[in-house]
């Protein structure tokens, strides 16, 4: 029998798990397939906590549906009826500005304007900052193909103010990132495309969105209309337990962290090293760990595999949630929540009021917030004591939003070195980690560091990442 091994049970590692699953209900042979997880719990960053009826993700607690991966998993996994969008009654958003909480406009698509009026009458940009934002429409296109940081293409072609305002503070809300140092390509590639394409930024989202609707009309009645951020009813830990539950030919090990790794002696295989001292022995191997973690176990076997896996930069962040009772709570909560740009100085940087955004998420009479901390720009503060975090985020939360209120629980979640960044350049870099697999038959990496980091990226990148090693097998 066949042996594959997958080392690291987070989304990506279970995504390839279920494909392998798959591939064996469809008879393609009698196949082996161990999922080794370090931890004492799947899922990796996903976490989800049940707090007397507070459903509490601890790291992501939604996908985006315009990448329909993770949704599609989800249906497979018999969670087609857990799948929930964002609450209807009050979709907006704020930043954080002049200490004030500003909406931000309508017709926002990835934060590119696409509709004239909202722009026109937001208080969000001064006059000249929404002029040279119209200038995007008529300044020529980028002459090469060279990657650039997002800060470079946002001050480009919508203006300093835009990057400000809107474009640094979702990115450091989404990826804990410095746009100075983000990679355009490997972040935001639609903008590339739209750019290249349309010449204009603006143009370019138009016509996505026109095409989006379309797509829509043409589908009606197939398919229910589909919010923006989907999640699951009970929290995104919903998702590890389906998919392990519907892959019954796979088994699953926690608690099993891998120390060595390198090739079978005299044999084509590989061979991996437990910390309980034993040893297994697979024809093709998934490994599916943060990159350094990956850089570690092959620094013998692949040196210049381990050095440019150990290239990739990870930063740390932190959330606190928040449970309160609703009744005298002071913040009407009317939104999804609000983005802090790092010009106004404070210490979180972004806020999602959880109850708000999307049901089930407190029980009936109470609300939840979480904040987020730490990131790029803010490294040291994610790394403080718990604690700290914690009263850091009242004393914030008291001044931003007047919230004087006890909370029945004030949750922090450290995530050390958790959230991995595409510098300029990534794809160059992922390019010649797949060149250096060439000469390592039967051996994969999967998983956020490199082709997508949010969670449909990482099950699509599991998924196909399964196949090349199931028809490696087969050959
Ligand atoms: C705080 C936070 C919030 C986020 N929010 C969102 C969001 O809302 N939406 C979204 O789409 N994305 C979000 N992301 C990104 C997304 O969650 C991650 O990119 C994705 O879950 C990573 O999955 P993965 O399988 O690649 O890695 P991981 O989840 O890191 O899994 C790797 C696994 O390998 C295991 N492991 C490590 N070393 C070993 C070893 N030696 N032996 C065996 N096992 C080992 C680990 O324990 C872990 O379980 C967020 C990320 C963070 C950190």
């Amino acid at each position: 029998m066949k042996k594959i091994v997958i080392i690291g049970g987070g989304i990506a590692g279970l995504a390839a798990a279920y494909r392998v699953q798959e591939a064996i209900l469809a008879g393609c042979g009698p196949i082996g397939c161990k999922v080794l997880e370090g931890s004492d719990k799947f899922g990796g960053k996903i976490d989800t906590e049940h707090h007397e009826g507070f459903v509490i993700d601890r790291g992501p607690d939604s996908f985006i549906s315009q990448k329909p991966w993770a949704i599609e998993l989800c249906q497979k996994v018999g969670l087609e009826n857990h799948l929930i969008g964002t609450k209807t009654d009050c979709p907006k958003t704020y930043v954080y500005l002049n200490k004030k909480l500003v909406t931000m406009p309508d017709g926002l698509s990835l934060m590119v304007p696409t509709q004239f009026l909202p722009f026109v009458f937001t208080s969000l940009f001064s006059i000249p900052g929404k002029i040279r934002m119209g200038l995007d429409l008529i300044i020529p296109g980028k002459a090469d193909d060279s990657d650039e940081s997002l800060a470079s293409f946002v001050r480009r072609r919508l203006g300093e103010e835009a990057l400000n305002r809107m474009a640094q503070p979702m990115l450091a809300g989404i990826y804990g990132s410095d746009p100075e140092r983000m990679s355009i390509k490997s972040t935001f590639p639609m903008f590339v495309h739209a750019e290249k394409k349309y010449r204009s930024l603006i143009l370019g989202m138009v016509a996505g969105k026109r095409r989006q609707i379309a797509d829509a009309l043409k589908n009606k009645g197939n398919s229910a209309p589909k919010s923006l951020f989907m999640t699951l009813k009970n929290g995104l830990g919903e998702m590890v337990a389906a998919v392990i539950e519907k892959s019954p030919d796979v088994t699953f090990s926690k608690n099993c962290r891998v120390e060595r790794f390198g090739r079978c002696e005299g044999g084509t295989g590989w061979s991996i090293g437990l910390d309980s001292g034993e040893t297994l022995e697979a024809d093709a191997v998934i490994l599916s760990t943060p990159a350094f973690i990956t850089a570690d176990l092959l620094v013998y076997t692949a040196p210049r595999l381990a050095e440019l896996l150990g290239k990739i930069p990870y930063v740390s962040t932190a959330v606190a949630t928040l449970g309160f009772r609703k009744e005298g709570f002071s913040h009407p909560l009317n939104g999804f929540g609000f983005v802090v740009p790092k010009t106004e100085g404070r210490k979180i940087n972004a806020c999602t009021w959880v109850s708000s955004k999307f049901p089930f998420r407190a029980p009936a009479g109470h609300v939840m917030i979480r904040a987020f901390i730490g990131g790029a720009l803010n490294e040291p503060l994610a790394e403080q004591a718990e604690s700290d975090i914690g009263a850091m985020v009242r004393q914030e939360l008291r001044e931003i939003m007047g919230i004087y209120e006890e909370p029945l629980f004030c949750k922090v979640f450290k995530n050390h070195k958790a959230n991995v960044q595409y510098h300029v350049h990534h794809q160059e870099r992922v390019a010649e980690i797949d060149r250096e697999l060439v000469d390592l038959p039967g051996l994969y990496l999967a998983g956020s560091a490199f082709k997508g980091i949010g969670i449909p990226d990482c099950v699509l990148n599991g998924t196909q990442t399964a196949e090349a090693a199931l028809d490696y097998l087969d050959r």
